[in-house]
């Protein structure tokens, strides 16, 4: 028997094997996988709502972006590009893929995804000249607790699709904050305005700020705002996050 067609098939034996024991669940409707899906069902993958924002450079996103930066007096901004993998609302199944990586240690699962975002990311020559690729940070006694940081993963994947270093080292959360979960958006806003601290080194000129999930913009605004604080204006910061929410 051919080594290859003989190791495939024991591959897929023992995956048999462990549905039995424990079936894999796709992650959006929870119906039992078969051998051939990973992670996600064809059927919602068929449904799967990107939101295709990477292919222009002025979107929904953006416009919210853009809506919510502050900036300093005397700097010229220029319109921030922002993208996001998929939409979705409270009611969509979609959403689980952001909320599993970021509360229950599904941290393979959110690569797979993270690596898509990445993958459309590299296919825009809006996002081909960014230099530096910077997670949204936690305080650190959050990301202690929950053992890391979604945001750092997702960028991980998403600076290895575009050939971008990953940095880790320019932004900081050095203040805690009251958990932004139950906040309304006005109160989420000013809670996180001024909760960051940036430290660019020279020569960057294109910023991408990683998130998992694009709510009400305040969080990539504050870290906007901490990073140009440090950078003048021809520092282009733009945003993308795996998930970004409809219907708020
Ligand atoms: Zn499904």
């Amino acid at each position: 028997m051919d080594p290859l067609f003989s190791r495939l098939d024991l591959k897929t034996s023992c995956r048999a094997l462990a549905d039995l024991l424990m079936p894999r669940l796709c992650i959006v409707c929870g119906r039992p996988l078969n051998l051939r899906e990973e992670h996600i069902c064809l059927g919602c993958e068929m449904d799967f709502p990107y939101t295709r924002f990477w292919e222009s450079t002025h979107n929904a996103m953006a416009d919210e972006f853009n809506s919510r930066i502050a900036v300093p007096e005397g700097v010229r901004e220029r319109y921030c590009y922002a993208a996001a993998l998929f939409f979705y609302n409270s009611q969509s199944g979609y959403r689980n893929i952001a909320r599993e990586l970021k509360y229950n240690f599904r941290i393979t699962q959110g690569k797979v995804f993270a690596r898509r975002l990445g993958q459309v990311l590299a296919g825009a020559e809006h996002f081909a000249d960014v230099d530096a690729v910077v997670p949204v940070p936690l305080h650190w006694t959050r990301r202690w607790k929950r053992g890391y940081n979604q945001a750092e993963i997702i960028a991980g994947e998403v600076a290895a699709a575009l050939g971008a270093p990953l940095r880790t080292d320019i932004l900081s959360k050095p203040r805690r904050r009251s958990s932004q979960v139950r906040s309304n958006a006005q109160a989420r806003g000013a809670n996180i305005s001024g909760a960051f601290k940036a430290n660019v080194p020279e020569g960057i000129r294109h910023i991408l700020l990683v998130d998992d999930t694009f709510t009400t913009g305040s969080t990539l605004a504050a870290c906007h705002a901490a990073l140009r604080e440090c950078v003048p204006g021809d520092v282009r910061i733009s945003a993308a996050t795996l998930a970004f929410v409809r219907n708020r």
